[in-house]
């Protein structure tokens, strides 16, 4: 099944049972400044979850765009090295608003992960939130997960919140079983460790408290339901893939990059890497700049232009020296244009976009990457086993690297990061920028008053009033 039919059924399977089928939302949320990036499906409807907004329906189904980097869930650096994480990644998810809840949600993901999907049910586990006997009866009694392929996990992992008053209740997740050669092979490997072999596919999230601002939980009149399940990851697993990367969602894109450094998929770890950060890069770029956010150094732009550099800094290691990545977002545009039409249009603008900023960074990158390998050395050569801050603050100022570039390049040689030390530097320089801002704008400003003139009025004055005043200009 392609990553096309697999949406498609998970949207048709829902619709037949009674729910709308709203589309994706912008990556860029409406009227919410806290939070970054739409980063699950229940974005577009938090409105409707606080009861501050109703609708005409009462179920809806939608396949939602998400980018996970920055901000509260952020799995940036995750990307390249496990088989699971993207940064742009789609949510499949079905949401009851008041109407039906754990029993009906519960019945649903079983019967479509089982019928619909045809996954083998005696691979799949549940895990449910400690003390929530009402979902794991559902689960072990309902449906008939053994107790050995049940876990109850912590709030960590299975309780959800909107923030910090709100509603909010237990999680309960569907993992898949991928096999023992999956696995890391300890003894304690389970549903929760971070190796691939316990693949979380499926979150339902069961809305039953509202906590006020002291902390109390009190049931809510009418429950919801919200769901999430990651296209890729059931992708890779309906493909029998290793990894979200070689399902047909992605592999193309790492195709392109074979054809472009000539050089082959799967043979050797650190080509590998490179391969994933560019295709999952291409992806987020694509989609991010084609919902309207361009690279900046501020918010949503820096998050964006750091996602780019990575994927370049990346493309260097495969040997990719010249401007790609606006090339791996044309394979992008072919893969997602099928669900996503509006991307034909925006294909140029976003193909020039992305020009502009591999032209503007390669210029420095040479010289940083020097800069840094070389500094590499000698610091190995001298014993140290921390970069300082002092050094990242440089390379950062003068050529434009991101901290995260620094520390991917560091990451393999088992020495850390002076964090700390970088962020004082940068909080020098923020004091130093701002002090040289007022005084070259209150330079302009006199002169512009000069200009016109302006004399005898301001005599009178103090410096601070006058200060204020000429800056208002
Ligand atoms: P994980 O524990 O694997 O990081 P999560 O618990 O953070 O996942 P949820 O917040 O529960 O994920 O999101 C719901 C579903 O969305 C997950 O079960 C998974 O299928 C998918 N998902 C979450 N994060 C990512 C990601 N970074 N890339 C791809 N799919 C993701
Ligand atoms: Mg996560
Ligand atoms: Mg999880
Ligand atoms: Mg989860």
């Amino acid at each position: 099944m392609t990553g096309n039919e697999i949406r498609k059924r998970f949207l048709d399977y829902f619709e037949k049972h009674h729910h709308r089928v709203v589309r994706s939302s912008s990556l860029v949320p409406r009227d919410d400044p806290t939070l970054l990036f739409t980063n699950a499906g229940m974005v577009q409807f938090k409105r409707i979850f606080m009861g501050e907004e109703k609708r005409d329906y009462n179920r809806a189904v939608t396949s939602q765009k998400c980018v996970r980097a920055g901000g509260k869930h952020n799995d940036l650096e995750n990307v390249g090295y496990t088989a699971r994480h993207h940064t742009f990644f789609e949510m499949l998810g079905n949401f009851s608003f008041g109407d039906y809840f754990k029993e009906k949600a519960v019945e649903f993901a079983w019967d479509l992960l089982t019928n619909g999907y045809g996954l083998p049910a005696e691979r799949l586990w549940a895990s449910v939130y400690t003390d929530d006997d009402e979902a794991y009866d559902l689960w072990h009694k309902a449906i008939g997960i053994p107790a050995e392929r049940m876990v109850r996990l912590g709030k960590e992992d299975n309780f959800w919140a909107m923030g910090d008053t709100g509603p909010c209740g237990p999680c309960s997740e569907v993992h898949i079983d991928r096999g023992e050669a999956y696995g890391c092979g300890r003894p304690d490997c389970g549903v929760d460790c971070e190796c691939d072999r316990f693949l979380e596919i499926w979150n339902l999230v069961f809305m039953q408290y509202y906590q006020d601002e002291s902390g109390n939980m009190t049931p809510l009149p009418k429950p919801s339901i919200d769901t999430g399940m990651g296209l890729e990851r059931l992708a890779a697993v309906l493909q029998q893939v290793d990894t979200n990367f070689e399902t047909d969602l992605l592999r193309p894109i790492i195709a392109h990059s074979e054809q472009l450094s000539a050089k082959p998929f799967g043979r050797e770890k650190a080509v590998d890497v490179a391969m994933k950060v560019i295709a999952d890069h291409s992806r987020a770029a694509a989609f991010l700049i084609n919902d309207g956010v361009l690279p900046s150094n501020e918010g949503r732009g820096y998050v964006l232009r750091r996602i780019m550099r990575r994927a370049i800094r990346y493309g260097r290691n495969i040997g990719l020296e010249r401007p790609f990545l606006h090339r791996t977002v044309e394979t992008v545009f072919d893969i997602m244009r099928p669900a996503y039409p509006e991307l034909s249009e925006a294909a140029p603008f976003i193909r020039n976009v992305v020009l502009n900023e591999e032209q503007r960074f390669m210029e420095t990158l040479d010289t940083g990457l020097r800069l840094l390998n070389d500094s590499l050395a000698d610091l190995k050569a001298k014993g140290a086993n921390e970069i300082p801050g002092e050094l990242i603050f440089k390379l950062y100022d003068t050529f434009g690297f991101p901290v995260d570039i620094v520390q991917d390049v560091v990451r393999d040689t088992g020495m850390g990061v002076d964090l700390k030390g970088f962020e004082s530097h940068m909080q020098a320089q923020r004091e130093r920028s701002r002090a040289k801002v007022s005084f070259d704008t209150l330079g302009e400003a006199y002169k512009a008053l000069a200009a016109q003139a302006v004399k005898a009025e301001f005599t009178g004055y103090n410096t601070l009033s006058m200060q204020s005043h000429v800056l208002l200009l």
